[in-house]
């Protein structure tokens, strides 16, 4: 991949900036924001703009509003939250475009921030609009682009906008994700160890193979494995199997004993009489799954066996949780995969871990601060991983 234009390659005093934030905050029934976790990761690109001497003009979508205005998705609180974080006058849009738009761009003072009105409550946004994008480049000198938990998707304010404006960079945090994950995939240091988790195997299946190509252990738990197990012909009970993935799943453990691949999976498992926080439970073996139970977490054993192949590796990526996470006796494989990363990272390895389920659970065990990088993308980190060019990112310009 062609390197980037970053933040410090712009020559960002007196400018106007045209930033692309991912600020989809979640939200509760009153607008009230419940987690603004994105919103902080914006700042270091905002405040590097400010102290050079440039506007920021932030643009954003929040949730899924359908292309019309929905009073549900409107971004003022964000806007107001800022105020918080930022030293700076913050200014609302009420819309991204039009008129009105325009005028309060147009008013804007060096040293201002602008937040515009969410970019989905036009259709054009997602539409890749050409019309749209060149209103939005209107506004500004030059563009930034920090959300790259949208750049795996080609719209107005992420590609079409980047055709208007000379120079189309990436900001501090994009610019991160990149360093991570393109480390992960091009440069890693071995032994490099992967752990993917999670209900889907369906999405997950290019990056499985392309995992195949790069890593010397891929460690598998989550829901996943009952899918692998059926194509072992185990007992699963009622684990959760997607049917139309097993002939893959055989395929995979047929390729991987072709290849003497470390395909990794679990030798025991808690299972539960059924999926809530009071059910009856306890750790079989795999190939001892009891009929009518369900395959809820790793077992024991397994978490021991991921946690000191982790602990060896130089470069561990980490996608998907271990178990039913969201309750709370089902939660400990994950933990321990956490602690496993945390362990790893303090001994020296590049630990990565993707968007997500995976995030949201380095988060609840307090861990996040203590891996090399926590992605702030799902489906754009699966894409990445898989290889293929994100669009956000393919439309930034090239370094000389
Ligand atoms: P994904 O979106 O594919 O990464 O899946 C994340 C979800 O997988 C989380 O909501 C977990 O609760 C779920 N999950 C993990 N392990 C299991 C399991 N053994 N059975 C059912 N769901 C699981």
């Amino acid at each position: 991949m062609a390197t980037k234009l970053g933040l410090a390659d712009l020559d960002l005093s007196g400018k106007r900036v045209l930033v692309r934030v991912d600020f989809n905050v979640p939200m509760d029934d009153q607008q009230n924001i419940v987690d603004d976790r994105r919103i902080r990761a914006s700042l270091p690109t905002i405040k590097r703009i400010l102290a050079a001497g440039g506007t920021p003009i932030l643009m954003s979508h929040l949730g899924r509003p359908n292309g019309k205005p929905d009073p549900r998705y409107g971004l003022r609180p964000v806007a107001d939250r800022l105020t918080a974080y930022v030293e700076a006058p913050i200014k609302f849009a009420p819309d991204c475009v039009g008129d009105k738009a325009r005028a309060i761009v147009e008013s804007l003072k060096g040293g201002e921030v602008l937040l515009l009105e969410n970019l989905r409550f036009h259709a054009e946004e997602e539409a890749n609009d050409v019309e749209f994008a060149r209103q939005l480049a209107g506004y500004a000198h030059l563009y930034v682009n920090d959300a790259f938990g949208t750049a795996h998707r080609a719209h107005a304010s992420t590609e079409a906008v980047t055709r208007f404006l000379p120079q189309c960079a990436a900001g501090l945090l994009m610019e991160k994700e990149l360093k991570y994950l393109g480390e992960v995939l091009d440069r890693p240091r071995r032994p490099f160890v992967a752990v993917l988790g999670g209900a889907k195997i369906k999405g997950k299946i290019d990056v499985i193979d392309k995992l195949f190509t790069k890593v010397d252990a891929l460690l598998v738990g989550g829901g996943m494995m009952y899918t692998f197990f059926k194509a072992l012909g185990f007992e699963v009970g009622k684990s959760l199997v997607d049917a139309e993935m097993i002939d893959v799943a055989a395929r995979l453990l047929r390729d991987a004993k072709a290849r003497g691949f470390q395909l990794i999976l679990p030798q025991d498992a808690l299972v539960a009489n059924a999926l809530e926080a009071t059910a009856a439970t306890r750790e079989v073996l795999v190939t001892d799954m009891p009929e009518g139970w369900i395959g809820v977490d790793i077992g024991s054993k397994t978490a021991a066996d991921f946690t000191a192949r982790i602990q060896v590796a130089k470069t561990v990526l980490w996608n998907g949780p271990m178990g039913v996470f969201e309750i709370a006796p089902f939660r400990r494989g994950t933990e321990a995969m956490a602690r496993a990363l945390v362990r790893a990272t303090d001994q020296g390895a590049v630990t990565v871990v993707g968007g997500g389920d995976s995030a949201a659970a380095m988060e609840q065990t307090g861990l996040a601060q203590k891996v090399s990088h926590v992605s702030t993308g799902g489906g754009a980190s699966l894409e990445f991983l898989e290889g293929k060019a994100l669009p956000g990112v393919a439309a930034l310009t090239d370094k000389k």
